[in-house]
């Protein structure tokens, strides 16, 4: 199989598709992997690293999207991609569908087989190509939200770890799931008080077992939500329901009663955000101010630290890239959990979530 990796144009998107140790295994079973000129450059991963890896360095996107049975990247196909897109072919990325009619029209029209990232399971129902990319997007929402409490950003002006004899900042992260458990992780190293909401008890006690008195588990209702938020400094918002839309847990009412210059971090705004007052920003403009409330809400965060990205992606990925270079759209039909990774295949929506939220027949 051709195996293209085109360069990614999302903004400020560095991370790569495949980098060249992967490029390395795909070549060594026979497959041709296609690179565009400079793809990794910006991470130290240079054309001639992927050249001795056994790619062919291809100038332009557009020969890449003509000649690849497979296009494998990182974020979803910005529009002009989508047109770029052949029928028959496949597309292995990140799509987050449910919140976005538009892509999806777009994916739909081009007739290629479209698989999700972000919805392909393991065999204990986890989701093991978005786990790498919310450990490192939990991890971060906490050095950004402490950034973003200082007075410079628009912040209150409070140090999270506090000083002797001044009380630490509050943390409250709603989902502890991966990115909320990353982000309990950091928190607690920075001293912070830290409150964790889920409404699955596995996950709490999950919580509780590896972080005993240092964290408190809360179960998530919306009287406990606007309870834990009232005197946060810092909320995080890590929901998840796998391929759907993020319920908005946080009303604009709820912002209202917490202190100026608080930050919230809405990690999961990649699905639609969970906080009523959410938009999704860029790394060139990452926050906005409302209702008194910093608001940070990078849909593709992993590409601020992109080079640590793209390899904790790539060995996730991996294993799923080889089996589809291997057997195409069989392997598929061989591995019931690369098959729910499957959102639109051949002018259909595949996913029931992205169908029910646009209005398809799935
Ligand atoms: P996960 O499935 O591991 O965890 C989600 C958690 O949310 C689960 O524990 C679930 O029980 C909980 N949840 C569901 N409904 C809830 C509710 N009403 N109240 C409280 N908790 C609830 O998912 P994850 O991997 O941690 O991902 C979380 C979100 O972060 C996803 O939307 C993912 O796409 C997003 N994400 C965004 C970026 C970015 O760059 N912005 C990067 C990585 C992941």
């Amino acid at each position: 199989m051709r195996i293209g990796v085109p360069k990614e144009i999302k903004n400020h998107e560095y991370r790569i598709g495949l980098v060249p140790a992967a490029v390395v295994e795909l070549v060594k079973r026979g497959h041709e992997v296609w690179v565009e000129h400079d793809a990794g450059t910006s991470i130290n991963l240079h054309d001639q690293d992927y050249q001795q890896a056994g790619a062919r360095i291809v100038n332009d996107a557009e020969a890449i999207y003509a000649d690849a049975n497979m296009i494998v990247k990182v974020k979803e196909p910005q529009a002009n991609e989508c047109k770029m897109l052949q029928r028959g072919q496949i597309l292995f990325a990140y799509l987050h569908l449910a919140p976005d009619p538009e892509q999806t029209r777009d994916l739909v029209a081009s007739g290629a087989s479209c698989i999700a990232y972000e919805t392909v399971t393991d065999l204990r129902g986890r989701l093991p190509l978005l786990a790498p990319m919310s450990e490192v997007a939990g991890r971060l929402s906490i050095q950004i939200g402490a950034h973003c409490l200082e007075k410079s950003t628009g912040g209150s002006g409070v140090l999270l770890g506090g000083v002797p004899g001044v009380a630490p900042g509050k943390i409250v992260i709603i989902g502890g799931g991966v990115v909320g458990y990353n982000a309990a992780r950091v928190a607690v190293g920075f001293g912070a008080r830290v409150i964790v909401l889920d409404r699955n008890l596995e996950a709490l006690g999950h919580l509780d077992e590896l972080f005993g008195s240092q964290i408190e588990t809360v179960y998530s209702s919306p009287d406990s939500i606007r309870r834990q938020l009232v005197d946060a400094d810092l909320a995080i918002g890590s929901v998840l329901i796998p391929g759907a839309a993020a319920p908005k847990l946080v009303t604009r009412e709820h912002l209202r009663q917490m202190q100026p210059g608080s930050v919230v971090v809405d990690v999961a705004i990649d699905q639609g955000g969970c906080f009523e007052t959410s938009h999704p920003t860029t790394h060139d403009h990452p926050t906005f101010i409302e209702e008194n409330i910093v608001h940070y809400c990078v849909t593709n965060m992993p590409g601020a630290v992109a080079r640590t990205s793209a390899f904790a992606l790539n060995q996730a990925t991996l294993p799923f890239v080889l089996r589809l270079a291997d057997d195409n759209l069989e392997a598929l039909r061989k591995d019931e959990h690369l098959r729910r990774g499957l959102n639109v295949h051949r002018g259909l929506v595949t996913y029931e979530e992205v169908a029910l939220a646009h209005g398809y027949d799935h």
